[in-house]
């Protein structure tokens, strides 16, 4: 049973986006949506939950997500699959790929989403257990040039986020499913030899998925896996030439890059390219800004047709606490126009009808309709940020007119209702132009 205190408290690695959060989320969401749009990408939006086997075939039995992070939905009836919320945001696109046959459409099919995704980990710093994560997806191209696209969307959304001057994009290539299981193989019987100083996890992970130990945060493993087997060099020639040709474009692009021979990205999907997005300023490598990868066999995996394809995925809480690391200006939320205010009961009917024709011509407003007193309306117009407040008295609300007072100089003048449209919108846009002199 919950106590008290717990109804009071959002679960355990949650948080409320209060109001003063929003102008984060909505720059996000304004940027990211235009980038987007203006690559030529289709937004798609996936249920929240899904049948957990899709997500155990797809990312691998064996990954943290997989293993201990899903959250599982109880059961309401004998036999039902088991329903999971979703730990990521590609399985379900993959899965929804197939099932509308979106392999008929033009090639490259491009998608793109923003939603909350849900993994049941330790909540730390930065770390939550709803979380929103932002990401795109292109199918239908195995070119090394569709992941140059890939990296040059995912560099421009940081960019119009003003991020990209505090970080730094590594890469790595995971190989192609012939030449992975050398790797793995190579991999493993090198490990096997010093099994003994492998920190517990990676003892595991070694019989299941040696690649996840190259990412290991562990000092032991790290030392191991520094004077280890290079994937790099265990690339097929095909594989090799992909690579080379991806920083190839990167360089054209003028993207730095740094090539981290142990970037795996923990996820089982990934063939080819993995890159990474991470904070130059943070040496223990635990913040990353975003990241993403090839992964040309998950769509066949699903029964779907062999289809080759990329991605990209970033968490939104961590580039608003960089946002406010890096103290990013964000633009404020658009001013409030108009605060109406009312003496009398008459008034008060008239600032109804008033409420609608502004908000119907697209002025923005708000009113205080429990106060009575002029003071105290106008000191709410005040605190609420108005740029101009209207005042209706007895006599206005008789002869359809307003005392329409600037805020900002203090000057009045009377204004009959029906030509109240133009003179709000000018000295609107008078005040727009003076508080834009003053940020510059
Ligand atoms: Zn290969
Ligand atoms: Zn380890």
């Amino acid at each position: 049973m919950a106590d008290n205190n717990q109804l009071l408290q959002a679960p355990r690695g949650t948080y409320d986006a209060l109001p003063e959060e929003q102008k984060y989320w909505r720059f996000i969401k304004k940027k990211f949506n235009k980038r987007c749009e203006n690559f030529n990408f289709s937004r798609i939006d996936t249920p929240f939950f899904e049948y957990a086997n899709l997500f155990t075939r797809s990312i691998g039995e064996t990954s943290d997500i997989v293993s201990k992070e899903m959250f599982y939905l109880a059961k309401r009836g004998e036999g039902e699959p088991d329903l999971v919320l979703r730990p990521e945001g590609t399985a379900g696109i993959v899965r929804a790929y197939i099932e509308h046959g979106m392999q008929n459409l033009p090639k490259p099919v491009k998608l793109y989403y923003f939603g909350p995704m849900f993994r049941y980990s330790r909540p730390q710093s930065g770390r939550f257990r709803q979380f929103f994560q932002l990401g795109f997806e292109i199918f239908g191209e195995d070119d090394p040039c569709s992941d140059v696209l890939a990296i040059l969307l995912s560099f421009s959304i940081l960019k119009d986020l003003k991020l990209t001057s505090n970080i730094i994009l590594e890469i790595n290539s995971l190989g192609c499913k012939i030449c992975q299981k050398d790797i793995r193989k190579t991999l493993t019987s090198y490990f096997n030899q010093y099994k003994e100083y492998l920190c517990p996890e990676c003892f595991s992970r070694l019989a299941e998925n040696p690649l996840r130990i190259l990412d290991c945060k562990q000092q032991r493993c790290q030392s191991l896996v520094k004077s280890g087997p290079q994937i790099v060099d265990h690339l097929c020639q095909d594989c090799k030439e992909h690579l080379q040709k991806v920083l190839e474009g990167l360089d054209e692009l003028g993207i730095t890059y740094d090539l981290n021979p142990s970037l795996v990205r923990g996820l089982d999907y990934y063939t080819r390219t993995v890159f990474e997005f991470r904070d130059k300023a943070d040496e223990t490598r635990q913040s990353s800004l975003g990241g993403g990868g090839r992964y040309d066999n998950l769509v066949e995996q699903y029964g779907g047709p062999a289809t080759p394809a990329v991605g990209f995925a970033a968490g939104v809480e961590r580039i608003i606490s960089k946002l406010k690391e890096y103290q990013v200006k964000i633009p404020q939320v658009k001013k409030l126009d108009v605060f109406l205010i009312q003496i009398g009961d008459k008034a008060k009917k008239k600032v109804i009808t008033l409420a609608r024709d502004l908000t119907d011509q697209g002025f923005s407003f708000n009113c205080c309709l429990g106060k009575d007193s002029l003071k105290s309306q106008l000191r709410s117009a005040d605190k609420f940020g108005a740029t101009i407040a209207l005042i209706i008295g007895q006599r206005e609300a008789l002869d359809d007119s307003v005392i329409l007072r600037n805020m900002l100089t203090s000057s009045q003048q009377t204004v009959k209702i029906n030509k109240l449209e133009n003179i709000l919108k000018k000295q609107l846009l008078k005040a727009k132009q003076a508080s834009e002199q003053k940020n510059n």
